[in-house]
């Protein structure tokens, strides 16, 4: 248990104003102080974007080299759908940290690998077209991949952005709800 404004310790502290600088807090209403501090959840969240971010880029090399049975639809499909995952994990990641220290590397993260997933995706799909027996001349006109490139950020930034904000209510909703069950008890 920690202030919310200056992070002193209100470990074994009754009921009443910090020590430190006077902000009051009550020790049965969770959000009256903290938990953890915020040091420790700006570090958690760069932690863990980095290891995603280093789990998601060695996937995504491995995931080029398969054939994917000549389907241009399933390799596109798996490293797009792989890239929507991990930047739905790591928005959902964000939205549970504390820290805009910590969100913000999760989010980059996220668009990130949503970008790639759809620049390699496009790529791919190209390339296992154009590997097929009598390719049609349009599988030679693969501009989509260099517009996935220079513009994959924006779908990228709308993906994560959504499930971000959807999380970061739906949290809100249920530690509210949890602190006004916490409040009741205690009255
Ligand atoms: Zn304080």
């Amino acid at each position: 248990m920690i202030c919310r404004s200056c992070q002193y310790s209100l470990f074994e502290l009754a009921t009443g104003p910090c020590p430190e600088c006077g902000r009051p807090f009550d020790p049965a209403d969770p959000s009256t102080f903290e938990t953890r501090r915020r040091g420790q959840q700006a570090l958690l969240g760069l932690g863990l974007a980095v290891v995603i971010g280093i789990v998601m880029i060695t996937g995504f090399w491995f995931a080029q080299t398969p054939d994917y049975g000549f389907s241009r639809h399933a390799a596109f499909w798996t490293l797009f759908g792989s890239g929507l995952v991990v930047g739905s994990v790591t928005a959902i990641l964000a939205a549970a940290n504390r820290s805009w220290l910590g969100r913000v590397p999760l989010l980059l993260v996220g668009i990130l690998s949503v970008w790639i997933g759809l620049f390699f995706g496009s790529d791919k799909f190209y390339r296992v077209w154009q590997s097929m027996p009598n390719p049609a001349s349009e599988a030679f006109a693969d501009t989509a991949p260099i517009g996935a490139f220079l513009l994959g950020w924006m779908p990228g930034m709308l993906v994560v952005g959504s499930v971000f904000g959807l999380s970061f209510l739906l949290l809100g909703w249920c530690r509210r709800r949890a602190r006004s069950k916490s409040m009741l008890r205690s009255n």
